[in-house]
């Protein structure tokens, strides 16, 4: 079901948000070749609660940790574990925060020290198509305009649009309508009005789109093997317009990277 947000209920979701950025960025400062992803999800998961936060995916479905850390070929879901990161991996991090009610939810691949230049082009293509896609979050447009600029952007560079994860509205719960596929038509779907929130997040892999779900009823990984990227930000309907509420700022900063990407999104305030 679709709930749309009044400007309040955006405010409060805005700091829902904020909170998974500043964890993002504390990560993105931690990772390197020898730390544990089981390492990182104690430090996520402590951040959060001193934020007065609750993590938003630990217990969700019953899954055990705080952050999703998918490396390599594992797409999204994957569970933290005791296997030290290596040089040239990426590790994509999902990270969910529930505060005053409302869930914020983004996320990030990084690269592990010195990555390949195939797998640094795959994480850069997706993260494009990422503000490919929120710029056709706006009153008006429809769920099929998000996805077929998605699709189409990544497509050209012959990479797997994962079809069976999707991205979702956001509020009160983690997963809202609408469902936000990475791939479709223009003008099909649901119409997007103001005050509307949603988690667009394309998973993109280097091969092929087929994946496989595994045993442990979590990690899911591409059927090639080939790495798969995944970028996702929360984004609402203000003023017919698409806003970001999670920012990539905070992970920008401990990496020393300069970016303006997120200029055209930013709330006028900001
Ligand atoms: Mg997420
Ligand atoms: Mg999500």
């Amino acid at each position: 079901m679709v709930k749309i947000k009044t400007p309040e209920e955006i405010e409060i979701m805005r700091e829902s948000a904020l909170i998974v950025s500043k964890t993002l960025g504390l990560i993105a400062k931690e990772i390197k070749p020898g730390v544990t992803t089981l390492q990182l999800d104690k430090i996520a998961e402590e951040f959060i609660r001193d934020n007065a936060g609750i993590p938003g995916f630990l217990g969700l479905y019953d899954f055990p940790n705080t952050l999703c850390m998918s490396p390599n070929q594992q797409v999204v879901h994957g569970i933290p574990n005791n296997k030290p990161l290596e040089n040239g991996e990426i590790i994509s991090v999902d990270c969910g925060v529930l505060k005053n009610g409302y869930y914020g939810d983004h996320a990030y691949t990084f690269e592990v020290g010195e990555v390949a230049p195939e797998t640094k082009k795959l994480l850069d293509i997706t993260k494009q198509s990422l503000y490919v896609g929120i710029r056709e979050f706006k009153a008006g447009n429809r769920v099929g305009d998000v996805g077929f600029a998605i699709q189409q952007f990544c497509e050209a560079e012959g990479y797997g649009v994962v079809r069976e994860l999707v991205g979702h509205g956001l509020g009160k719960k983690m997963h809202e309508g609408p469902e936000m596929p990475n791939y479709g038509k223009r003008g099909r779907g649901k119409k997007f009005v103001e005050g509307m929130v949603v988690a667009i997040e394309p998973m993109i892999n280097l091969g092929t789109r087929k994946i496989v779900q595994h045993s442990d009823g979590w990690t899911i990984t591409t059927l090639d093997n080939k790495p798969s990227a995944h970028f996702e930000h929360d984004v609402a309907i203000v003023n017919g317009k698409p806003q970001l509420l999670s920012t990539f700022d905070y992970i920008y900063e401990a990496l020393g990277i300069k970016s303006n990407e997120e200029d055209e999104f930013r709330a006028a305030s900001n």
